[in-house]
């Protein structure tokens, strides 16, 4: 998929999804700004990409700073043609009467408010240009609970909803919104989901887990055409056919 002088913004891209996503996105030719709060692995990263990268420190949790980076990527390309929400927590892990109630809000700054920000700040610009593509990175935790995150699935469940809202809202300006639920990943996040040990994710065998290139591929694929039939949806990776369909068995 040939997206060159694209503009795609991605939140948490330090590493993981993120950092992978960014990867392929300028594989395309896209130009691509990474956000997240470690600037030394964003600088890191922008500069093994090359030109096409900016690297811009951002906490999603603060409105402000997301507004301030999506002004900063516009300086620099001119336009937006994709967000992915991908920033995320999974802490705090515990029963849910074991669990500090501020690290509980604090996940749901990050995961649910922090999306929310993306698309309070990227909406107007894309309803302004009639074009653009928004995508979440959602969760089998979305759908289903999960003994241990109380925080994690309301924020997915809470992000899958933004996505449901946002597509009813926009789409008829030419935004196209979806949602990735990735299946598991072989990340910081499921290393600290194994130290937990609290639920059967947690006892996964490592090799149950798909590389971070294999949601990065589907990124690319969802910002084309053959995804529309996705939209104000889930996508899930753990489909066979969805597999198939990116091209990724
Ligand atoms: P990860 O390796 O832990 O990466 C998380 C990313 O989010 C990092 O780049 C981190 O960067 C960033 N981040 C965290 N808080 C932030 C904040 N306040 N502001 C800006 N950036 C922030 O995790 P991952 O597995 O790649 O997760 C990416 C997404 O996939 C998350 O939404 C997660 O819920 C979802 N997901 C993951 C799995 C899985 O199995 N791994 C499964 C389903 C869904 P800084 O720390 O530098 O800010």
């Amino acid at each position: 998929m040939d997206m060159t002088d694209q503009a795609v913004m991605i939140t948490g891209a330090s590493r993981g999804i993120g950092a992978a996503a960014a990867r392929a996105f300028a594989a395309q030719g896209a130009r691509v700004a990474l956000l997240a709060r470690s600037a030394e692995a964003l600088a890191a990263l922008a500069a093994d990409i090359g030109p096409n990268a900016i690297a811009i420190a951002c906490d999603v949790s603060d409105r402000t700073s997301m507004g301030a980076a999506v002004d900063k990527t516009l300086q620099r390309f001119g336009r937006l043609d994709v967000f992915v929400g991908n920033a995320g927590v999974i802490d705090p892990i515990g029963q849910l009467a074991d669990t500090d109630p501020d690290a509980w809000g604090a996940l749901i700054d990050v995961n649910l408010k922090g999306v929310f920000h993306g698309m309070h700040a990227v909406l107007p610009v894309m309803q302004k240009q009639g074009r653009g593509t928004i995508i979440t990175i959602s969760s089998g935790a979305a759908h289903g609970p999960v003994e241990g995150w109380s925080a994690y699935c309301s924020s997915k469940a809470g992000a899958y909803m933004l996505t449901r809202v946002a597509d009813k809202e926009y789409r008829q300006h030419g935004v196209r919104v979806l949602g990735l639920s990735p299946g598991t990943v072989a990340t910081d996040m499921q290393r600290e989901i194994k130290d937990s040990g609290i639920n059967p994710v947690s006892q996964l065998d490592w090799s149950d887990h798909i590389a971070p290139e294999w949601p990065a591929q589907a990124l690319v694929w969802m910002c084309s055409p053959a995804a529309d039939g996705f939209l104000g949806d889930d996508i899930s990776l753990r489909d066979p056919e969805i597999r198939r369909t990116v091209g990724l068995i």
